[in-house]
């Protein structure tokens, strides 16, 4: 803006020092031209006094003058001329000046040389006997005195624009100043021109708005992220050439993707077959679900077409992760498969007993024995029938029994009550060392806790071995402890006894009793109250498992 304004500047100031320069020569030129044609009067008046006193001699004794002095007579025949040849000179009654001097008195007349460069002025008067006397001049015509000048002129404008151009530039800084003093952030502030007071509301108007706009923006972005990063799915979003626009770290993290990824091919992401198809399909409009093994997760991709005024502009896709919900799967699928075994076992028996029976094979004195058979595989069959509703009832997440406060040592005594039978058969001798401890959960969970660990002490228990059942407090937590000294559980497979129908010996469950599901509620109910399972057990030692409630 500097530039333009002190080039405008100075383009100005050059077309007013020529005017000025032109309008003070005309009038110089006019001025002088005036004196000049006075003074020509002047003196032809004067020479022609002398001429009517003096005639002839009165020319010839003029001392020689700058001007030209013609006598003409009343023929128009020259008489007398102070530069040429009287005679030799042509007639001059036809010439402007002459013909208006016999005519009026005086008569006046310019002539320009042929350059234009000089201009002669002729004035001539009539004399009282009708003769006339001219006075002529030469002198520079304007163009001449121009071209003569033309250097001091040149000079005094060169001066002159030097001199402007300093002022110039300097005016156009101080003019441009205040625009550039004002601050867009802060326009009301500015103390620019008057002039410029609605460009400047103006802008703290719209600055006002985009202020808003972008504390809207801000907002929503905020609360998009907000949204998106604390999702546990992954979220992608691509345009139509698969280039990747917008992702939560969730997505990152799914596809083990690191470092950054912005604009990449989204394909570039992950190599499996179904990830590109999803992204193929969804590129081509159609929305579609995939399932996706990566490492040891398995992902469930949903792929979505966006459309923008019904022109494909991209796709989102949605990944989760169902690794659980697989690993669930798989386990259900474990489990009925083990629960058709479990069951075929006895009723297979049951069948072959019954039928055996049926034949009419079994003699009298046996029956008693081969119904017996029947019975301990359909009381097997009732166990484990009742530990598998146990089981999918813990597994139930709204369980309709209440909590209440329990007396735990209750629970002991009557659970070790019950197995004094069992215990017996083995001279296996109860220790119960209780302290009264009451906590918040449901009667019959805990008590299938307690129940299964002391079962399972007793049935992995040596002859005349012993089982120690305490009960104490510590540090606000409830511990119960299950003892033995019997067979104990060897160190690899410890992890896996609480699975369900796991069990360490397969071959001799059968003599043992046992659904192979005792642990696996104890594991469940624990989980149920919050408590910490622990266990410590050596082979040929015993065992020990602590619930810390
Ligand atoms: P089961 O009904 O067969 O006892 P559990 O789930 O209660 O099933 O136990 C799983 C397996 O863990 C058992 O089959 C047994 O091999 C082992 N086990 C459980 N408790 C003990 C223990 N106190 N001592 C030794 N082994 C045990």
């Amino acid at each position: 803006m500097i530039k333009k304004t002190f080039r405008s500047m100075v383009i100005l100031i050059l077309c007013m020092l020529a005017i000025c320069v032109s309008l003070i020569m005309g009038v110089l030129y006019n001025y002088f031209d005036k004196q000049y044609v006075t003074e020509l009067k002047n003196e032809a008046v004067f020479i022609g006094k002398g001429v009517e006193l003096n005639g002839l001699d009165y020319l010839n004794d003029l001392p020689m003058k700058n001007c030209r002095i013609t006598w003409i007579g009343t023929d128009g025949a020259v008489l007398y001329d102070n530069k040429a040849d009287a005679a030799s000179m042509e007639n001059h009654g036809d010439r402007e000046e002459v013909e208006n001097a016999l005519e009026k008195g005086d008569g006046f007349s310019t002539r320009y040389s042929k350059t234009l460069d000089e201009k002669t002025i002729n004035y001539a008067i009539r004399l009282d006997d009708q003769t006339i006397l001219r006075v002529s001049s030469d002198y520079d015509t304007m163009l001449h005195i121009v071209l003569g000048m033309i250097q001091p002129i040149l000079a005094i404008v060169a001066i002159a624009l030097i001199v402007a151009a300093i002022f110039a530039y300097r005016l156009s800084k101080r003019i441009v100043k205040p625009f550039n003093d004002i601050d867009l952030e802060h326009p009301e502030k500015a103390e620019a021109y008057e002039e410029l007071a609605p460009f400047l509301r103006k802008i703290e108007h719209q600055n006002r708005q985009i202020k808003k706009q972008m504390q809207e923006l801000t907002r929503q972005q905020v609360e998009f992220a907000a949204i998106t990063e604390n999702m546990t799915e992954g979220f992608l979003v691509v345009d139509t050439k698969q280039k990747l626009l917008s992702y939560n770290t969730s997505a990152l993290v799914l596809l083990d993707v690191q470092g950054e990824v912005e604009h990449e091919n989204v394909l570039h992401l992950n190599r499996s077959e179904n990830f590109q198809k999803a992204i193929t399909l969804a590129l081509e409009g159609k929305h579609n679900e995939q399932s996706m093994k990566f490492g040891e997760h398995y992902y469930q991709l949903f792929a979505n077409p966006v459309f923008q005024d019904e022109v494909l502009s991209g796709a989102i896709v949605v990944i989760m992760d169902v690794t659980e919900k697989e690993q669930r799967d798989a386990l259900r699928r474990e489990f009925t498969t083990n629960v058709s075994h479990e069951l075929k076992t006895p009723l297979t028996s049951i069948s072959g007993t019954a039928e055996i029976m049926g034949n009419g094979l079994v003699k009298q004195e046996d029956v008693p024995h081969f119904a017996n058979i029947i019975y301990k595989e359909a009381q097997r069959l009732i166990a484990l029938v009742g530990d598998i509703i146990k089981l999918s009832k813990l597994e139930e997440p709204d369980m309709t029994e209440q909590k209440e406060m329990v007396n735990m040592a209750e629970v002991v005594e009557s659970v070790v009550e019950t197995l004094e039978v069992p215990a017996a058969k083995k001279n296996i001798s109860f220790l119960v060392k209780t302290e009264d401890c009451v906590i918040l959960g449901i009667p019959s969970i805990l008590n299938e806790i307690v129940y299964n660990l002391c079962d399972n002490a007793v049935k992995y228990n040596v002859e005349k071995g012993k089982v120690t059942v305490s009960l104490k407090k510590k540090e606000k937590r409830t511990v119960l402890t299950v003892e033995d000294t019997g067979i104990g559980i060897p160190r690899e497979e410890q992890e896996r006894i609480f699975e369900r129908f796991y069990r360490v010996d397969k071959s001799h469950s059968k003599d043992i009793g046992g659904t192979g599901l005792g642990l696996s509620i104890v594991k469940h109910g624990a989980a149920y109250h919050n408590a910490e399972i622990t266990l410590e057990s050596e082979v040929g030692k015993g065992t020990k498992i602590s619930i810390i409630f």
